[in-house]
């Protein structure tokens, strides 16, 4: 297991994206929905590096089977707060080939908030992204393997790791 993001460089980002976001939503008060579980940590920073008045509500939906994405989405929970007409950011941890997201902006879209946005903790550096990206905040482009750590799992594990690592290559994934 490698590190590819250090604890150091993720906290760095965070402030810097909490203070992004606290500019750009200024007098506005924010609903953030988390996709569990992997971006609870992410998360969990992330509030607090914003300074506005923030309602938390969360999603958890499932589509990876061990390391490979199963390509079926289900939703397990879905938020409880009324979001038509409220400024909602979705907040998730890492964006391979884009299905979750596409499934979670569709879904909650569905619901008339006022505006919506996503921020995402990683990119996979070989997803083609459409233009306009659907990710308004990133934290870091990373590498096509499979990646654990700062939420993150593998079977649920190694969510507590405080960097986030490199568990495989993405060659390594297709064998
Ligand atoms: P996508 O639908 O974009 O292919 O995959 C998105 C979801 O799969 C993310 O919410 C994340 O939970 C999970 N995922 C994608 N890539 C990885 C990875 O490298 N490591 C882990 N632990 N989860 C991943
Ligand atoms: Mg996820």
């Amino acid at each position: 297991m490698q590190v590819v993001v250090s604890r150091d460089q993720i906290a760095k980002r965070v402030e810097e994206l909490g203070s992004a976001i606290t500019r750009d939503y200024k007098g506005k008060e924010l609903v953030i929905v988390g996709i569990l579980r992997g971006a609870c940590i992410f998360l969990a920073d992330l509030i607090r590096a914003i300074d506005l008045p923030v309602t938390l509500d969360f999603m958890e939906v499932a589509s990876y089977q061990g390391v490979k994405s199963s390509g079926s989405i289900r939703i397990l929970k879905d938020i409880t707060t009324e979001v038509e007409g409220k400024d909602l950011l979705i907040v998730e941890d890492i964006v391979d080939t884009g299905l979750t997201l596409a499934f979670v902006i569709e879904y909650l879209g569905g619901r008339q908030p006022r505006s919506m946005k996503v921020c995402a903790l990683a990119l996979k550096s070989g997803t083609p992204m459409p233009t306009p990206s659907p990710i308004h905040y990133l934290g870091f482009r990373v590498p096509d393997g499979f990646l654990v750590g700062y939420g993150l799992d593998l079977d649920q594990k190694y969510r507590n790791l405080r960097d986030l690592c490199i568990l495989c290559e993405e060659k390594e994934l297709k064998r």
